[in-house]
């Protein structure tokens, strides 16, 4: 805290994961053997061709700002992949291409939430879905569910939390950070609840539609009573393992993407424009061509499943989609050592990243104070080494 800076940001909490993303990295750079397996992000290079596509724009002399929403023609790359993809149908002015989908997500809630405006967030939620609501002036609430419901929200506990003040709703399937994947019917189920309550938006994050191990992925927006009020937010940094290029978008309500538009022409003036050439390239090839790694992921959560239940007192789920696992650790609430009681979800994300050098995240920074997340977005080898430790200290 410091009485110089705004409440606003005094307020914000740290993004969770990128607070244990920077711890590990120090630790390990000082020399510690640490583990991560903290952050959300794909192991895998970037694609060939997408990499060409960014040196073909260089040596084209792509450098100066591009329309603040993005490159019509990657807009119409977009649009191809919504309807080829999900059966969305979007004109260029419902498209807006924002610096990651964590920017197409703040600036949803910065043109949509007014001061008390409430934010449904079915927990557990991605980590910063609460604070770029509360920046906005939102105020989350959350929905809790269970383990033994593979983590999804019931259509009764949905209608339950809504009062007159919700305007929104966030969620994303598959879900960071449990994995869990919304059905054609269990969303069908969820929309029959939202389709009384005109006034509530629903953004659907959808960043890891293609990493989904049962098939099926399945839009808000496809169901033609809900297409008004939903906005598809999505992006490269999972499907291509892009993340540090930036690029997210929405495919939106007209008003809505106009709004964001406005926004982010005061904000950022738009999207890095070697990034965005690079991401039409990535777009227009079908989702077929990124099945190697979604191979490799569905791989790396049967070894990681097997390994976690040889480990006693962690329960686990199996989750459809992502790339995390979210086991309920409170087993362990309660127990000591060193003369340090483990608490909570954080002391115990703690004490494996002291005791067995690997950084996970509490599941308190994304609303289930049982759970930690723990990414396998990481080497076969990593995975067995970090089970075998989290094991061992454990014991
Ligand atoms: N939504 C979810 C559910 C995520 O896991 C992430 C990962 N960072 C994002 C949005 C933001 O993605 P990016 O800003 O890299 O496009
Ligand atoms: N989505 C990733 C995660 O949840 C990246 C980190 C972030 O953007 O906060 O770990």
């Amino acid at each position: 805290m410091n009485s110089r800076l705004s409440n606003r940001v005094n307020n914000m909490a740290t993004s969770a994961t990128l607070a244990m993303a920077a711890k590990a990295r120090e630790l390990k750079e000082q020399g510690n053997d640490i583990i991560g397996l903290s952050l959300g992000e794909p192991d895998f290079t970037v694609p060939e061709f997408v990499k060409e596509a960014a040196i073909q724009a260089i040596k084209d002399n792509y450098h100066s700002y591009t329309p603040v929403d993005g490159y019509g023609d990657l807009k119409q790359a977009i649009i191809t992949k919504f309807k080829r993809d999900n059966n969305l149908s979007y004109t260029p002015s419902q498209i807006v291409v924002s610096t990651g989908a964590k920017q197409s997500l703040a600036n949803l809630a910065q043109v949509l939430l007014n001061e008390g405006d409430e934010v449904l967030l079915p927990a557990p939620y991605w980590v910063s879905y609460s604070d770029i609501s509360k920046v906005a002036g939102g105020i989350p609430v959350e929905i809790s569910t269970t383990i033994d419901n593979d983590f999804k929200v019931t259509p009764q506990a949905l209608e339950a939390a809504i009062t007159p003040k919700t305007k929104m709703m966030i969620y994303s399937s598959p879900c960071n950070p449990s994995g869990s994947v919304y059905s054609k019917d269990e969303l069908r189920a969820l929309a029959d609840v939202l389709v009384k309550y005109p006034n509530i938006i629903v953004v659907s994050d959808e960043i890891y539609e293609h990493i989904n191990y049962v098939g099926g992925h399945v839009s808000m927006a496809a169901f033609e009573d809900m297409y008004d009020r939903t906005v598809t937010v999505n992006g490269v940094s999972k499907a291509f393992s892009m993340t540090g290029w930036r690029i997210g978008y929405m495919g939106a309500p007209e008003y809505i993407a106009r709004a964001c538009n406005k926004m982010q022409g005061q904000v950022t003036s738009g999207a890095n424009c070697i990034a965005q050439r690079a991401s039409i390239a990535a777009l227009e090839n079908p989702p077929s061509r990124i099945q190697y790694m979604v191979d490799a992921f569905k791989e790396r959560r049967s070894l990681i499943l097997g390994l976690l239940a040889e480990i006693p007192g962690i329960k686990v789920n199996e989750p459809d989609g992502a790339f995390y696992v979210f086991p309920d650790i409170s087993y362990y609430f309660g127990k000591t050592y060193r003369g340090k009681i483990i608490n909570n979800a954080s002391d115990f994300a703690i004490y494996l990243l002291e005791e067995a050098k690997v950084a996970t995240v509490t599941g308190e920074a994304f609303g289930d104070p049982n759970c930690i997340r723990i990414s396998y977005a990481a080497s076969d080898k990593d995975i067995i080494e970090a089970m075998r430790r989290i094991k061992e200290v454990l014991e």
